[in-house]
């Protein structure tokens, strides 16, 4: 192993104490090893000298070789800077500075030759360069580079340390220069051997430093490669471990419920979608091992109604079933709807949420434990120890992208052998994502909607256009239909999101004087959610004004027109979640963006995205291009299992499918990775396994 790791950050040249402190608390730098895999994260091609008569105020930096032949401080006070001018024979432009006047104006010398980097603009008609870099023509030592110039990623504290991307790069090349034995390889002969992947020990260096953009193409394809490969490799062999040592509880049988429902309650065909995943579910729960699968299908796939055949098949087997949602209102829905749907089935249901009174909830308790409950349904009050199952067989969990990897192993635990986790999303994730993320889960995929839904027509409209908004979204009432208006989340403190919706409530009131508008948010108590939904979806009321808490599964196939307002505030797969609650039933269905004219070019790309495509899949992967990977919502909390340094899930998806295909191999070879060729794979996984439970108790 490599003692990069041992050695302390604190000791290495130009860092002490107080700089030792800020590079951890910022960067989680501490030893060398932290500090070398602190990748650039972009690079500047240096070897490339411009004249000042070829500068234009726009170019994004410029590289020059001249003398600086003038400095005077000007200003008082805040408006004090110090103005230089450069001149390299061809012309003349400004160079000027706000900070750290006293210590520059020491270091200029008036007949030395500098090389001069920085981004020109143009002021006044002069060209000028703020707070330029200054070096001496290099007589063949210094930290001058030629070639390609890294640039580091720091922080505002950092910099009021002056730890600036410079300042990093010459701690790197400091870790070389005290540091002069091979840096030890990470992966086996006969991985490096078969991709030919550069070396680690030149792979580190490299990147850093790379001397063209041939080899830094290749220490970079190594890096992201071991990266990705571990995580893979990781994954794979959990999964490997859970389908040898769990065993699962067997459904050997579909039995009279299941039969009785498909026979008599079942209101329409199933698609062929949906009966092509319940026969996977099926396989897996009566295979012997435990079933860990993830169901994907698009808004208004039918999910819902695959959860209740495959819960039924639990049943038929003598277990119990439990069904967890993310809000209050989804987990009621589900009550309601699964109820609806059994009528005339001997099942008995029950719901479980953070509002259930205590007499109801301690008879829920008492029912559960017996064995009299056949389904419960609920929030993530599930999960809470107090709640005992009798014979808990099967659970289902709907939006996955709302819980964590956590809550999920704490359902594993309601049983003395572990049920089937049947994890519901319509959260369309990349399948480099899913294969990050969701790695350890089989994936089955609803990829047809219901017949006859027609898709939703979305259109992006500016504010001074409303009055046609309002126009046609009264003859879609008239015609019967319902509307749901959406405001921007109502956060804590943001008390502008609240004006802007109750201003939204009162204008709608005050717009449609004939029909009637409820309003729910997330800042309400569940009963007056419940109330407020309750009326909307018996079309008591005709527009909804209301959060985002009607994003996930809400379900009123009435509903045709969803409005959103400031749609330019919501990310790409969230304005398709909230899209989705129109366009289930058989009525054409409109989504309206709402935005100012004034847009940035990715919202607007964004806007154009959601009118050109309904396709989740699509929208999924071209959020993911757009903000990466990272930002993708809901997996910040399900966490990947490491963190990416230097792979991007949006752009690597090539390195990824290798990574995945050589830890496959080598785990089909050696399950246990036993074999000495393997040892230091072995090894690798737990040290990573190590530094990150370091850093979970650290942070
Ligand atoms: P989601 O996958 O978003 O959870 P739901 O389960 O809420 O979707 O289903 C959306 C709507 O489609 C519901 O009204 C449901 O009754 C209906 N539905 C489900 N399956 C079918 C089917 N095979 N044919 C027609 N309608 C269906
Ligand atoms: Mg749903």
């Amino acid at each position: 192993m490599s003692d990069l790791a041992t050695h302390n950050i604190m000791y290495l040249q130009g860092v002490g104490p107080k700089r030792a402190e800020t590079l951890k608390k910022e960067l989680r730098i501490v030893s060398y090893e932290d500090l070398l895999y602190h990748f650039p994260y972009k690079y500047v091609d240096r070897s490339r000298f411009y004249t000042i008569g070829e500068i234009t105020g726009d170019m994004p930096y410029i590289q020059l070789k001249g003398q600086v032949t003038s400095l005077k401080t000007v200003g008082e006070g805040r408006g004090k800077r110090m103005v230089g001018t450069f001149n390299d024979g061809t012309g003349i432009i400004e160079l000027v500075w706000f900070k750290g006047i006293k210590y520059i104006k020491g270091q200029i010398k008036p007949d030395e030759t500098y090389i001069l980097f920085g981004k020109p603009s143009r002021f006044n008609n002069t060209i000028n360069v703020v707070h330029p870099e200054l070096e001496k023509e290099p007589n063949g030592k210094g930290s001058f580079i030629a070639g390609l110039q890294p640039f580091y990623n720091t922080t505002e504290k950092m910099k009021s340390s002056y730890l600036t991307s410079r300042a990093i790069f010459k701690l790197v090349q400091n870790v070389f220069q005290s540091y002069t034995s091979v840096i030890p390889e990470t992966l086996p002969a006969h991985i490096t051997g078969q991709l030919k992947l550069m070396k680690l020990n030149q792979a580190l260096r490299t990147i850093h430093m790379p001397p063209n953009s041939e080899e830094l193409q290749k220490a970079s394809f190594r890096l992201k490669f071991e990266e990705l490969f571990y995580i893979q490799l990781n994954i794979l062999r959990l999964r490997n471990q859970r389908t040898y040592n769990l065993k699962g509880h067997i459904f050997s049988r579909v039995g009279d419920f299941f039969n009785q429902f498909y026979s008599q309650n079942l209101p329409f065909e199933l698609t062929n979608a949906q009966k092509r995943v319940i026969k996977e579910i099926r396989k897996d729960m009566g295979s012997g091992h435990q079933m860990n699968r993830l169901l994907q299908g698009d808004v208004g796939s039918g999910k819902t109604l695959v959860a209740l055949m495959v819960m039924l098949i639990a049943i038929d087997n003598k277990y119990q079933t439990c069904l967890m949602a993310p809000t209050e209102i989804l987990a009621t829905q589900h009550f309601e709807t699964i109820s609806e749907m059994l009528k005339g089935i001997d099942v008995n249901i029950g719901l479980l949420t953070g509002s259930t009174k205590k007499a109801a909830r301690n008879q829920l308790h008492a029912d559960l434990q017996s064995g009299k409950l056949n389904i419960l349904i609920g929030t993530h009050a599930l999960i809470e120890d107090n709640v005992q199952f009798n014979n808990l067989g099967l659970v289902v969990i709907d939006e996955q992208h709302r819980f964590g990897v956590a809550q999920r192993a704490r359902l594993w635990k309601k049983n003395l052998s572990p049920p089937h986790v049947l994890v519901m999303t319509a959260t369309p994730i990349p399948r480099t994502l899913a294969m990050t993320t969701y790695g350890d889960l089989d994936v089955s995929i609803i990829d047809e909607l219901p017949p006859g839904r027609k898709p939703i027509q979305t259109s992006h409209v500016y504010h001074k256009k409303r009055l046609g908004v309002n126009k046609f979204v009264k003859e879609q009432i008239e015609a019967g239909r319902q509307v749901y208006a959406v405001y921007p989340l109502i956060e804590e403190s943001e008390k502008m999101d609240f004006k802007n919706l109750t201003d939204g409530y009162e204008y709608i009131q005050e717009v449609y004087p004939n029909y009637n508008v409820s309003m729910v948010h997330g800042k309400m108590k569940p009963a007056e959610k419940d109330a407020a939904m309750q009326e909307f979806a018996s079309g008591k009321s005709q527009i909804l004004v209301s959060t985002t808490v009607i994003e996930v599964g809400v379900n009123v196939p009435n509903a045709s027109v969803m409005i959103i307002e400031s749609a330019e505030r919501f990310g790409l797969s969230q304005l398709h979640q909230l899209r989705g609650r129109v366009g289930r039933g058989a009525d054409q269905s409109y989504c309206i963006l709402m935005t100012g004219y004034k847009l940035s070019n990715e919202t607007r790309k964004r806007m154009e995205i959601m009118t050109q495509t309904n396709d989740g899949f699509e929208i999924a992967e071209a959020d993911m291009k757009l903000r990466g990977p990272g930002d993708l919502e809901g997996t910040q909390q399900s966490g990947l299992p490491f963190e990416l340094k230097i792979a991007n899930l949006g752009k690597d998806s090539r390195i990824l499918h290798m990574a995945r295909n050589v830890a496959q191999d080598v785990l089909k070879n050696d399950p246990l990775l036993e074999k000495q060729d393997n040892a230091i794979l072995k090894r690798q996984l737990k040290r990573l396994a190590q530094q990150k439970m370091n850093w979970a108790m650290i942070s």
